[in-house]
């Protein structure tokens, strides 16, 4: 079912259709520019990434060369391990506890019809559970180290105090909120 008959289907709800249909800009594939959305709830912060291929491995189809599978198994291990990719303020006391990665064309997750038009993306969420979330001041976000392809990350942050965007750009990847 395509995303307009899912719409047509819960009419009532078009609120969130509509909300989904706003938020289609954020998903451009722009490569360079990677999508961070971070919720900070009350036992957990999660992280949503959604990036072009591109500023991972450097490609965006299956790995064709030896070269290229490992490319994209270590780039695959460093998003698993997001407890370096992601150092959260230790006031909040957090501890990774999970992390689910979709990349299709590496042979991870479902296939987005549409999307094999020569581009692909990989997605990732990745939740630490945390003793006082909202003790976080700071979050350094570790990604342009990690690949050299990332020139730009988009950050949302749903936190209790309010809603917050903010734009990293490299070097710096320390990411603060709020007035505190
Ligand atoms: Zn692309």
């Amino acid at each position: 079912m395509n995303r307009f008959f899912l719409c047509a289907a819960v009419a009532p709800l078009l609120a969130l259709c509509m909300l989904h249909a706003q938020a289609q800009p954020r998903h451009a594939h722009v490569h360079g520019q990677l999508k961070l959305d971070v919720a900070i709830d009350v036992r957990a912060i999660t992280f949503h990434v959604d990036s072009p291929l591109d500023n991972i491995v450097g490609f965006e189809r299956a790995p064709r060369t030896e070269a290229e599978r490992k490319t994209a198994q270590q780039a695959l291990a460093q998003l698993r391990s997001a407890g370096k990719l992601f150092t959260i303020d230790p006031a909040a006391g957090c501890a990774l506890a999970q992390v689910d990665l979709d990349a299709p064309a590496l042979g991870l997750g479902d296939a987005v019809p549409g999307q094999a038009q020569g581009h692909g993306d990989v997605e990732g969420n990745i939740v630490f559970e945390c003793r006082s979330p909202v003790q976080a001041r700071y979050i350094d976000v570790a990604l342009f180290e990690a690949f050299p392809g990332v020139r730009q990350i988009d950050v949302q942050i749903a936190a209790p105090d309010g809603q917050f965007q903010r734009t990293l750009k490299r070097p710096s990847g320390r990411l603060t909120w709020g007035s505190k």
